[in-house]
């Protein structure tokens, strides 16, 4: 996998800068609050070569790499236009099929995704299962050449705008394995399937990707769109949720820090009691904490983006860069909010909106404790409640 320079980073950021002049935050709100995409930006990130940052060379990217996707949407959030695309396609659906598919999946899929001209989701999630994904009910059963799966996911971002989706399908039910690991699979289904059935969900956040349930009724899928081998699955899984932590982690500190950025510019020209209120230590203490902790979150973000690009075990760096980075995130936007007084309520100000957004990162991709049972067992080596 391909590691990020300082030189190719620093282009990254200068290019986002350059980008996020012309696809401002008030464009994005605008297209957001019209349920428009974001079209336009989308394709000149592609036409730049920036949706290839996770797409191998030899299938037109730029080379596997986290950290330049991790940078990519750090940037991003730091102008207030985060992309949950870049989350749910350019990390989920193009680092499993890179590492897991087979060369016919790699031709087919991956330049149409550097390219821009077809995008991912990613379905974990189902209502009955919730955090515990091992109980997922979505089954593909074999019938000659096909799979037939049925079954329902639940909030799956961006469902109407994508072309495809990875899919995590038992081929085993829970019930008939020795171990819950076995039997989980990954699979692609297009979204415009017979069978398949999207209802938009009433998830109420400010941002252009909207959130679907997903019906899956006898859905017929080749078997050549298993990713990776049938049954063991959880390896490519993961290395779409370990991504997925990493580049929402990028996105909280992103966020944060434009948050951030408009308390300090207001906090250093509003006066109540003839001086700037950032004068007075109960806001700038706070805000220099909050400032403090996105950082912090930052090199988690990097470190963890490192490690998956060096092939090591990045689970620990992705969850903790993770919990850092929303708890920063939310941190950063109520604190933004008390700063601006009544005026953090305003659409003018258009702080209000980002809580949603960061609130969201104690509870997706995974949950705030989730995360924390990861730690205490995996890293702490602790027994597990569950
Ligand atoms: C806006 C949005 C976008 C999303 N996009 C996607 C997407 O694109 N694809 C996708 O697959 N999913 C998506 N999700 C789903 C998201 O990943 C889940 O909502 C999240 O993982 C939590 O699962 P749940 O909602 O089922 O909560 P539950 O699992 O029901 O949990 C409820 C609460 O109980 C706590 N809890 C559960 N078990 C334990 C335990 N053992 N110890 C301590 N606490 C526990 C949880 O932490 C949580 O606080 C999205 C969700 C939202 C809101």
């Amino acid at each position: 996998m391909a590691t990020a320079t300082d030189g190719e980073i620093e282009l990254i950021r200068a290019f986002v800068r350059q980008l996020t002049s012309r696809y401002d935050r008030g464009y994005w709100v605008q297209r957001a609050e019209a349920g428009q995409d974001v079209e336009e930006m989308w394709q000149e990130l592609a036409a730049a070569g920036f949706l290839g940052v996770t797409v191998p060379e030899e299938y037109g990217g730029s080379g596997l790499s986290m950290q330049r996707l991790a940078v990519l949407m750090e940037e991003l959030g730091n102008h207030g236009v985060p992309l949950l695309f870049l989350v749910v396609s350019t990390a989920m659906g193009c680092i499993p099929i890179a590492k897991y598919g087979t060369e016919e999946q790699k031709r087919r899929y991956l330049p149409a995704m550097a390219e821009g001209r077809e995008r991912f989701c990613f379905a974990i999630t189902e209502p009955d299962a919730g955090s515990n994904s091992f109980r997922i009910k979505t089954r593909a059963r074999r019938d000659g050449d096909d799979y037939l799966l049925t079954g329902q996911k639940a909030f799956i971002s961006g469902a109407d705008r994508a072309q495809h989706m990875l899919v995590v399908v038992r081929t085993s039910p829970a019930d008939a394995v020795s171990d819950k690991r076995e039997g989980m699979s990954l699979l692609i289904v297009d979204t415009a399937a017979p069978g398949v059935t999207l209802n938009r969900m009433d998830t109420r956040l400010l941002m252009p990707e909207k959130q679907f349930e997903i019906f899956f009724d006898d859905v017929r899928v080749p078997r050549a769109n298993l990713v990776g081998e049938e049954g063991r699955g959880l390896r490519a899984i993961f290395d779409a949720l370990n991504p997925e932590r990493i580049v929402g982690a990028a996105m909280g500190v992103g966020i944060g820090r434009y948050a951030l950025s408009k308390a300090v510019e207001y906090a250093k020209t509003r006066r109540v009691f003839g001086v700037p209120i950032g004068a007075h230590q109960g806001l700038a203490h706070p805000m220099a904490e909050a400032r403090t902790h996105l950082e912090l979150a930052a090199l988690m973000a990097h470190h963890a983006a490192r490690v998956f690009d060096e092939g090591g075990e990045a689970g620990p760096y992705a969850n903790m860069a993770k919990f850092a980075a929303g708890e920063a995130a939310i941190e950063a936007v109520d604190l933004a909010m008390q700063v601006h007084g009544g005026s953090g309520f305003t659409g003018e100000v258009d702080l209000i909106t980002l809580w949603p957004v960061a609130r969201l990162l104690r509870t997706a991709p995974v949950s705030r404790e989730m995360i924390l049972n990861y730690i205490g067992e995996h890293v702490l080596g602790l027994p597990r409640s569950y």
